[in-house]
């Protein structure tokens, strides 16, 4: 029998717009703000699926697989604090409809098929820091922090020798 995963489906971030996000934060924030999360982990989170067996998972890829959806352009040009779950983050002042439509989808068919979605409206963000329990300035976003979005991930998340690790296992393309 195979192990179950924990998986989630999001956006990965270009690796010019990571590295200008890394850069900002570094300037932005003092250290004791928060714990950074690694360039590599920075994403938009779309669905989170929880520990799915292979079977699950199997059937969430041809769900996903089947999704008919647009690309669209993001903007970060938001940023804020989250004191209840402690995180700092970036995030878009207009969502564009399409990213809306892709993580309703994508959280329908993951509660159709059994996972837990939470009651929150989705809010897009991207987690810069954690662990971050007492209130910071926030600086507007430095750049002009907008990209084609052409495909959304399927992620697992692993804790490995005290690192979250995400490996990506399958990229879903968006309608040209
Ligand atoms: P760690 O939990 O190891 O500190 P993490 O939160 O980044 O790191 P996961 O818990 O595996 O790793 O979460 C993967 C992604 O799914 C993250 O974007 C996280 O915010 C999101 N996520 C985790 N749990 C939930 C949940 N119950 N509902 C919605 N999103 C979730
Ligand atoms: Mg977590």
């Amino acid at each position: 029998m195979s192990e179950s995963k924990r998986l989630f489906f999001a956006l990965a971030l270009p690796d010019e717009i990571q590295q200008q996000i890394i850069h900002w934060r570094a300037a932005s924030f003092p250290p004791d703000a928060g714990r950074p999360v690694v360039a590599a982990n920075l994403h938009v989170t779309l669905a989170f699926l929880g520990e799915l067996s292979a079977q699950k998972q199997a059937a969430l890829e041809t769900l996903a697989g089947r999704i008919r959806q647009p690309g669209f352009t993001l903007t970060l040009d938001d940023a804020g604090q989250w004191l209840r779950s402690r995180v700092v983050w970036l995030g878009t002042r207009q969502p564009p409809r399409g990213l809306l439509q892709l993580a309703n989808m994508l959280r329908a068919q993951a509660a159709r098929s059994g996972c837990w979605q939470s009651p929150q409206p989705f809010h897009p963000h991207i987690t810069l820091l954690r662990d971050a329990s007492h209130a910071v300035a926030i600086p507007p976003p430095g750049f002009c922090w907008s990209f084609p979005v052409r495909e959304f991930m399927l992620y697992e998340s692993q804790f490995v020798r005290g690192r979250t690790r995400y490996t990506p296992l399958q990229r879903f393309p968006l309608q040209p």
